[in-house]
């Protein structure tokens, strides 16, 4: 059976750690060369060197910050001679704390990286496809939270970033359709990652309450949903936001 994205370059950001990781290592088995982002170059470095294939890259990025997403695609635009026509946003930060208790620079950071940050790697992304005319059968997927549409105690500034991505994705679309680009957002539930690891035992256990399978997720599970959305195997799904809880309600 053929591969699922044989010969595509794809872009993930947040590829030192957690999903951002997975994902790459499942794009890399279907078939992509993968140019692995993020802010800590040391992690990303162990990222690349367990991938399959060869053509993969460690790419240092800060995706908050526009002239280190410029900076970054102009290089990656150089070494491949095209702009990457897979684009995933993994990168996120979460800081927790009541909204009363939330300061102004946890609130800040959050959005600047989870939401600032996906704006500015979809803009620049695609300028350069639009640039490059290699638009056609593109794809960009944003990670957003199921957090974002249910909200979480401790974490009004991580769920309004997410609700932002939600809704981002979709203007995105009706923008990007047109060119032949597509723009989805998954939303995970409760993954296990170094993200959550510090989850204190009393919110982990609230949660499991919630979730039917009775069990927290692995970073795989939304890897290979972010690869399907990725191919053209999804080529008609466009706009929308897939939730990956194990049913959490
Ligand atoms: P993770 O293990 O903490 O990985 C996130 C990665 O993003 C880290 O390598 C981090 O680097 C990097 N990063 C942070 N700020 C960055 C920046 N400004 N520029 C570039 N890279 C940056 O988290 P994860 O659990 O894999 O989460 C991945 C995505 O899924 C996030 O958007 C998260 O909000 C979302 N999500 C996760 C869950 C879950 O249960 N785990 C659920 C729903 C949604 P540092 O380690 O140096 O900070």
């Amino acid at each position: 059976m053929s591969r699922l994205v044989a010969e595509k370059l794809a872009l993930v950001t947040g590829a030192g750690s957690g999903i951002g990781r997975e994902v790459c290592r499942v794009l890399a088995r279907e078939g992509a060369n993968v140019i692995a982002a993020d802010q800590n170059i040391k992690t990303v470095q162990e990222t690349v060197a367990t991938l399959e294939g060869a053509e993969h890259i460690a790419l240092n990025i800060n995706v908050g910050d526009r002239n280190s997403v410029e900076t970054a695609f102009k290089d990656v635009v150089k070494q491949f001679s095209k702009p990457p026509t897979i684009i995933v946003n993994s990168a996120g930060v979460a800081r927790a704390n009541f909204l009363t208790k939330l300061s102004d620079s946890d609130f800040d950071d959050v959005i600047n990286v989870n939401l600032k940050g996906t704006f500015l790697i979809m803009q620049i992304a695609v300028k350069a496809m639009i640039e490059a005319n290699t638009t056609k059968d593109s794809s960009i997927i944003n990670i957003s939270s199921i957090i974002g549409t249910r909200g979480n105690i401790g974490q009004s500034n991580y769920s309004a970033s997410k609700a932002g991505v939600i809704a981002m994705t979709k203007s995105a679309s009706l923008e990007f359709g047109q060119f032949g680009i597509r723009v989805n957002t998954v939303l995970p539930g409760f993954i296990e990652t170094p993200m959550t690891a510090i989850v204190p035992d009393k919110v982990k256990e609230m949660f499991m309450k919630r979730i039917p399978l009775q069990r927290f997720g692995k970073p795989q599970e939304i890897a290979e949903v972010i690869v399907f959305l990725a191919s053209n195997r999804s080529s008609y799904i466009n706009g929308t936001s897939i939730e990956i809880t194990g049913g959490l309600n």
